[in-house]
């Protein structure tokens, strides 16, 4: 075992970057701390400038052939990554759970499964991905999805593998390469990830991975002329950021950033429904992009809806992340949870009531957090807290309701709890939001659109948005019998 390889609850990890099929290390390392002690893991190799040119200059290499091997081809190897996915499926859960804190019953359950489902549906969407040619006078337009060439998919730490394979999987069945740079709270299951691409045949260059700090290396790739496409999912300062930098190449840009999604509870809903949604909104710690942290409810229930969540969510068991009857884990870092208690301490300074928790405990945990009698305008409201900290408010009539839901300058997702289905038809209309979900949360569909609105994000990606991001579309018209009367 080399030098550079951590084990992490007894599985292997590679510490350095994975550039053109062979693992290289940085002078410089950063530590990696689990959330779950605050222990450090490991030290991780630290990239800059001249690892982010290495990565490009590895893609673009191996662009040509990528590019050209057959749709079945490319399907075939990602379905064989999907296998390994599958195959390691304990050892992805585990180390994740140990990097960024998340419950491992959720990583075994839900979330690695869908990482290989990543790899399936963007296989097989691939090799279904068609258009319908136009006719215009007798000539044929056949439109045409052709790779467009290295691609920099830049991913935050709530939920790294299953963001990250969520942007590889489409660009690579597209047939583009890939340069992944993962967060650096959560390093490890992206070089898993290069093991597993590795073993099932990808070939070199077609996948790097790169370590290390945002900026640091990240305006490296980001400025890049060689790059064709920039996936992020991240924080709007950083969307800006990157924006900015690859405003010098124009290099078009998808962007899956925050949120403050309302979830709406009207009087004619199921009120056990509701209190379920609402309490649902703690999962991950609160450090979800679509969560609902603005519980909007009707007046004239608010009183018991809220007495009914207090009791359900005081009944929360926070602790270890790795125990299989643990509701809520750690926060992912201590600057992190230092930022959530800053939140809810001015919050508090400014008026608001906690009705349940709104304060830290020991190591990085935080406690669920309910707060009430707080300003529209204020910034518990109109801020994100990526933390487990709702807000409550009243509404009195449907206008104000959607007035109150659209009022911050967000429009990631929205939730609606109401018996009515008129009104939820209606109400979904008015709302500004990539997903609404009604009676429900967090129900995804890969052949969807996923995105934001406003400063949510920018795109949508999903089924055959996906393609079209990662394309280079192409319409090329055909003269009737091969040529053309110019009329
Ligand atoms: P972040 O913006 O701090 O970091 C995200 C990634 O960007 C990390 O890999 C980081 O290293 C990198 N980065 C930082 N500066 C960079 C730069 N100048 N150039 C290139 N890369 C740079 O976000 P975070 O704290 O890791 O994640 C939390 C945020 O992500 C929240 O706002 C959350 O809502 C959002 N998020 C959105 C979605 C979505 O699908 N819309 C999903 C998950 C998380």
């Amino acid at each position: 075992m080399s030098a550079h390889t951590l084990t992490v609850a007894g599985v292997a990890v590679d510490t350095r970057h994975w550039i053109g099929g062979e693992r290289v290390a940085s002078p410089q390392t950063f530590p990696d701390v689990s959330p779950i002690d605050g222990g450090t893991i490991g030290e991780i190799s630290r990239g800059t400038a001249g690892e982010a040119a290495a990565a490009v200059a590895a893609a673009q290499a191996a662009f040509p052939a990528w590019a050209a091997t057959s749709r079945t081809e490319r399907a075939r190897i990602l379905h064989a990554i999907a296998d390994g996915v599958e195959k390691r499926l304990e050892e992805l859960a585990i180390v994740e759970t140990t990097d960024n804190g998340a419950l491992l019953r959720s990583h075994r359950r839900g979330v690695m499964p869908r990482v290989a489902h990543n790899f399936r549906f963007f296989a097989d969407w691939l090799l279904k991905l068609e258009h319908e040619d136009f006719e215009t006078r007798g000539h044929t337009n056949h439109v045409s999805w052709d790779p467009a060439g290295p691609c920099v998919l830049i991913t935050p730490w709530n939920a790294p593998l299953m963001l990250a394979t969520w942007k590889v999987a489409p660009a690579l069945a597209a047939g583009n390469t890939v340069v992944l740079k993962p967060a650096e709270w959560s390093p490890l299951t992206a070089s898993l990830l290069a093991d597993i691409a590795a073993e099932a045949g990808l070939p070199a260059g077609v996948l790097n991975v790169v370590q290390g700090y945002g900026a640091e290396i990240g305006d490296a790739l980001t400025s890049h002329p060689d790059v064709r496409r920039i996936s992020f999912t991240g924080s709007v300062p950083t969307a800006q950021r990157i924006a900015e930098s690859a405003a010098a190449n124009l290099t078009p840009l998808s962007l899956e950033l925050g949120g403050k999604s309302p979830l709406l509870v009207f009087a004619d809903a199921d009120l056990d429904l509701a209190v379920d949604l609402a309490v649902e909104q703690y999962d991950n710690a609160g450090q979800v992009c679509l969560a609902g942290t603005r519980l909007l409810v009707e007046e004239t229930v608010a009183e018991e809806f809220t007495r009914r969540f207090a009791e359900k969510a005081s009944a929360l068991k926070q602790g270890d992340p790795r125990a299989e009857a643990t509701d809520i884990g750690p926060t992912i870092h201590p600057r992190q949870l230092e930022k959530i208690d800053g939140f809810v301490r001015r919050a508090v300074a400014a008026g608001a009531r906690a009705v349940i928790g709104g304060h830290r405990k020991d190591g990085q945990y935080y406690a669920p957090t309910l707060l009430t009698d707080v300003a529209q305008d204020s910034e518990i409201v109109q801020e994100e807290v990526f933390g487990p900290v709702l807000t409550l408010q009243t509404f009195t009539d449907e206008e104000e309701a959607v007035r109150l839901a659209n009022d911050t300058r967000f429009g990631l997702a929205a939730t609606l709890a109401t018996g009515d289905p008129e009104r939820a038809e209606r109400v979904t209309a008015r709302l500004v939001a990539g997903t609404v979900w009604v009676n429900c949360f967090f129900v995804r569909d890969l052949r969807a659109p996923f995105g934001g609105s406003r400063l949510s994000g920018v795109g949508r990606e999903g089924g055959t948005w996906s393609f079209d991001f990662y394309c280079d579309l192409r319409n090329t018209v055909t003269a009737p019998n091969g040529w053309t009367n110019h009329g």
